[in-house]
């Protein structure tokens, strides 16, 4: 067996034990209003934090599950802790945000989804509006029609849907036309470069305009900067995610965010 091989199936016995050892947590990353500085939702983030503290992001294990097919397991165990966490701070009586979960490819073509989303509906007694599901841009080109038939269930649902990762590869149009997406995530790409010609500012500007006009909300992605919170600001994006306010955080720090609910950003 070569070298390869097997560390690759060290690794799957390794996220195997994670799994059954309940390793696997979700981080939540707040989302922020930068007018008012206080905390408008968050976003649920899978981590594998091993017994000796070390953590694994997503980009070293999504990957070996989207190859073996189990990322749709791994999502459904991101929705079940994301809907127990709402339900326990509801039961609490403490401040709620909505929390947005990501979709994967492999996930929009299981049939269960819908089924299991109501299922935790149910069993968590969650408002619909505190729910979100983020689908990447990329996985609804391949995908129109069908994303289009999910998509109208979970808005039946009142569930919001994003289009993540706005500006990150071929934005098509077409999915704004075609489907009625609640928000659109700008992609941390389009921040980085903005001002590399003078094209950058015109398109951020537009697209923002454009959503607006639709009734879209825009938050974007990646910020890390007051320059560009700034920049988002005057072109009329006033939601972010990103270092600048605050990195994903356990559910811990999370609550305890939520609760101070203002960022001292000058
Ligand atoms: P994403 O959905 O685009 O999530 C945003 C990523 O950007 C997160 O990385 C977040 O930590 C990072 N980020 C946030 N703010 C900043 C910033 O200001 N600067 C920089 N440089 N990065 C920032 P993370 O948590 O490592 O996740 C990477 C990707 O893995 C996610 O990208 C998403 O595609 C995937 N992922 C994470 N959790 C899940 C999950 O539960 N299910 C699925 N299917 N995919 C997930
Ligand atoms: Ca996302
Ligand atoms: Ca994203």
């Amino acid at each position: 067996m070569n070298q390869e091989l097997k560390k690759q199936i060290l690794f799957l016995k390794d996220i195997q034990k994670g799994l059954t050892e309940n390793e696997f947590t979700i981080f939540l990353q707040p989302k922020v209003d930068t007018v008012t500085n206080k905390i408008i939702g968050a976003e649920a983030l899978i981590r594998w934090v091993k017994p000796d503290g070390i953590m694994i992001y997503p980009n070293d294990f999504i990957p070996v599950f989207e190859k073996n097919g189990s990322i749709v397991e791994l999502d459904y165990y991101v929705y079940q802790k994301t809907f127990e966490y709402i339900n326990e701070r509801i039961k609490r009586g403490k401040a709620v945000v909505p929390i947005s979960m990501n979709v994967s490819r492999l996930h929009l073509e299981d049939a269960r989804l819908i089924d299991y989303i109501k299922t935790l509906i149910k069993k968590y007694q969650v408002p619909s509006e505190l729910l979100e599901f983020e689908i990447t841009e990329s996985i609804f080109i391949d995908n129109i029609d069908f994303a289009g038939r999910m998509i109208d269930e979970m808005k039946e649902l009142g569930i919001s849907i994003s289009i993540d990762d706005f500006g990150s590869g071929y934005s098509s149009l077409n999915i704004l036309k075609r489907l009625p997406i609640d928000i659109l995530k700008l992609d941390k790409a389009l921040l980085d470069d903005y001002d590399i010609t003078e094209n950058g500012p015109i398109i951020i500007e537009s697209i923002i305009h454009m959503a607006d006009r639709m009734s879209i909300k825009v938050i974007c992605e990646g910020v890390e900067t007051k320059t560009q919170v700034e920049f988002l600001q005057k072109n009329g994006c006033r939601y972010v995610q990103g270092y600048y306010f605050s990195k994903p955080v356990d559910i811990a720090q999370f609550n305890l965010m939520l609760e101070k609910n203002t960022f001292n950003k000058k």
